[in-house]
């Protein structure tokens, strides 16, 4: 039996007042929903918001950050008028339009955020510094072994766990002063053509195919022993889950009960966290001063 803390992050993208919803209201009602769901089963949320759902219900988010959920940013360039995906733009163009999404959140906030994500992951290898450039100290745009050129989201060979990022190769570990906390996934298990993995977002399948990528994920970073362990859950705030009719309320309900259930039938504990929490747990476990970006080193056993 393994003894072995379990950090568990349930993060929604609050983009409802985006250009494919565009209903402020159901937003509301999601992001509540969300929040009482995290409550009752003893958690947090990480809400993870566009400018215009801030702008829509700024008391909301304010309310939710004192009560303990991180608030944070999202980022759709199209919703500010720009291209859909950011991973075509070159480092000028996505300071211009991350910093214009920060600053209208840091209006309704009264701070900058600290935390982002990108929506569709889509990023190049100039999105990391550029993340550090604006006071961003953790977030998630990477989604391990997805290969979706057409959104300009290309993250084959990307780390699966929890790390600093790096300043030059966004798929490489390094010792940029940013956490990076990818949501749990099972790189094996093919969606979309095989283009995406199956993750643990509520809305993609129902809880019993999450039971298996849960569970694998588990084994895996207790085998690797990583330093911090974590089940990612993603959704979105475009859903009732404040229904309990509503099938994804009902599915992420018992995605949180199996995730403790798989952690404690293999000796392990599970902590309520947000995004924050993960990467101070990281900073703490690998302190970024002590750290190195990876030495890659050519593979030769084949020249003998
Ligand atoms: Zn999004």
């Amino acid at each position: 039996m393994n003894n072995a803390e379990f950090s568990l992050l349930v993060r929604a993208d609050c983009e409802a007042t985006g250009h494919a919803i565009a209903d402020a209201a159901l937003g509301e009602r999601a992001t509540r929903g969300l929040a009482e769901i995290a409550v009752r089963s003893g958690l947090k949320t990480t809400l993870l918001v566009i400018p215009t759902d801030l702008e829509a219900s700024p008391a909301l988010y304010r309310e939710m950050e004192q009560s303990g959920h991180e608030v944070g940013l999202h980022v759709h360039p199209a919703d500010q008028g720009y291209e859909e995906f950011l991973g075509v733009y070159g480092p000028d163009m996505q300071r211009r339009i991350i910093d214009e999404a920060a600053l209208r959140f840091a209006q309704i906030m009264g701070r900058r955020p600290h935390s982002i994500c990108i929506g569709y992951g889509s990023a190049n290898d100039y999105t990391y510094p550029v993340f550090t450039e604006l006071g961003f100290t953790h977030g998630h745009i990477s989604i391990p072994s997805r290969i979706l050129p057409e959104c300009a989201s290309v993250w084959a060979g990307a780390p699966l766990d929890v790390h600093y990022a790096h300043p030059y190769n966004r798929i490489l570990t390094g010792t940029l002063d940013f956490v990076e906390i990818p949501q749990t996934l099972d790189p094996e298990s093919r969606m979309w053509g095989g283009k995406h993995p199956q993750d643990l977002r509520v809305e993609l399948v129902d809880a019993k195919n999450h039971w298996y990528t849960t569970s694998k994920a588990v084994e895996r970073q207790l085998r690797d022993d990583v330093p911090v362990k974590l089940i990612h859950i993603v959704t979105h705030n475009t859903f009732e889950f404040g229904s309990p009719a509503d099938f994804r309320q009902q599915t992420l309900l018992k995605m949180i009960e199996h995730a403790i259930d798989i952690v404690t039938s293999k000796g392990g504990t599970v902590r309520a966290a947000t995004m924050a929490d993960v990467a101070m747990a990281f900073r703490q476990a690998k302190p970024l001063g002590q750290t190195q970006d990876v030495k890659l080193r050519l593979d030769t056993r084949g020249r003998q």
